[in-house]
């Protein structure tokens, strides 16, 4: 019987598996950010960002400024970029903690110059470039005339030049292409101009192993991998990047009750009982991270067998019915997502059929979850004198 109620196992050995296989596809002497943004999917950023580390990651991609420091106040000391932007009047604690930021306007440059100089320092700046996806950055005719810009800043530091792939799926290659288009004629501009570009990272996970440009995804310095280090990708890109799940979602039988045919089951009672049977309630919700919508329709593993969830999924239960599953006791263990003996209800499969993406299904785990990590003993530094599996140092993150 566990202690919890609902935990979520997180295998720190897939995960290093997740990024030697990511470093691999990338290609050699191209380094990683790992995206730990929404406490890395919802995993724990300070543990997962702790183990990376260990694992030769080179910096940490965030969504907030409060997400860097976080990490920052754990002792992690790779370079933190802020992805996308950072409201206003949290621009001073992110200079004063030497965090990186992404910048996609003019005005901004504006104010974090005049910010950086009041506070005597120099800003890290890494220019967004929208090439396609629409959302943040600045135009690539807007880009060249920015990055002079930057240049010229005493207090900025270009560090680094980033734009987003809309479409990594491989569902629109050309507009993907497209995108790396303007992104190298960019790139070319500014080298023109003698501006060394810092880092230059375009591609996330999908973009890292869809192969748009050939088995050298993208002939950039860095990749920003986010789920594909957490263990899944797309259908048709996951089996041939050959991840290890990372998740395991799990929960315990709490109550087992007889019903005879016809009893309602749940809010609204949307099921009932066609044959006597058997329902079995399992202590967790859709405030854990069973979607709602996987009421009715979804499945859990009990005892290394399926069994369907009946009825609505609730704040804090799920129901399922047992009848064709023998032998279940009050403190079962229940598996939403992860493997039970054969079986395995995977992540993507569970994502889909609740009309979501795996992005969403991880992000949307409760705080009232337990995180139980295991696995990432085998990269601990050895005893003197003997050698763990040999993986690259962990090094400084980005160019000075
Ligand atoms: C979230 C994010 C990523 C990582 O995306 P995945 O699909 O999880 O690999 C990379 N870059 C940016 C800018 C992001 O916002």
């Amino acid at each position: 019987m566990s202690d919890f109620r609902a935990w979520v196992e997180i295998d720190l050995d897939a995960l290093t598996h997740n990024l030697a296989a990511i470093r691999r596809r990338a290609g050699p002497g191209v380094r990683v950010m790992l995206v730990v943004k929404a406490d890395a999917y919802g995993l724990g950023a300070v543990t997962i960002a702790r183990h990376a580390a260990r694992c030769g990651v080179s910096a940490l991609g965030v969504g907030t400024s409060r997400e860097a420091l976080e990490l920052q106040g754990a002792g992690i000391r790779l370079p933190v970029l802020v992805l996308g932007t950072v409201i206003e009047n949290e621009l001073a604690d992110c200079l004063s903690h030497g965090i990186h930021i992404g910048l996609h306007s003019a005005d901004r440059r504006a104010s974090l110059q005049a910010l950086a100089m009041a506070m005597g320092t120099v800003a890290n700046v890494h220019l967004n470039v929208d090439t396609g996806m629409g959302r943040l950055g600045v135009l690539p005719s807007r880009a060249v005339g920015l990055l002079e810009e930057i240049h010229a800043s005493r207090n900025l530091a270009l560090a680094g030049i980033m734009t987003h792939v809309a479409a990594p799926h491989g569902a629109s290659d050309e507009a993907t292409f497209e995108q790396a288009l303007a992104f190298d004629e960019l790139l070319a501009a500014a080298r023109a101009r003698g501006i060394l570009p810092g880092s230059v990272h375009v591609a996330n996970s999908c973009a890292i192993f869809s192969g748009v440009r050939g088995p050298r995804a993208w002939p950039y310095d860095m990749v920003r991998p986010g789920i594909a280090a957490y263990g899944t990708l797309p259908g048709h890109l996951a089996r041939a990047a050959e991840l290890r799940p990372v998740v395991t979602l799990a929960s315990q039988v709490v109550f087992l009750k007889d019903v005879p045919a016809g009893t309602p089951v749940g809010y609204d009672a949307t099921w009932r009982a066609p044959r006597p049977t058997r329902i079995a309630t399992l202590s967790v919700g859709y405030a854990d991270g069973v979607p709602w919508s996987l009421s009715g329709s979804g499945e859990v593993l009990l005892r290394g067998r399926r069994a369907p969830i009946v009825g609505r999924v609730s704040m804090d239960y799920t129901t399922v019915d047992i009848g064709r599953v023998p032998g279940v006791c009050v403190g079962d263990t229940a598996i939403l997502i992860g493997r039970d003996g054969q079986d395995e209800l995977r992540l993507a499969d569970v994502a889909r059929r609740a009309g979501t993406i795996p992005h969403e299904l991880l992000c949307s785990f409760g705080k009232r979850v337990e995180r139980v990590y295991t696995g990432g003993d085998e990269i601990l530094p050895a005893a003197p004198g003997a050698r763990t599996r040999s993986l690259p140092p962990v090094t400084s993150g980005f160019p000075e």
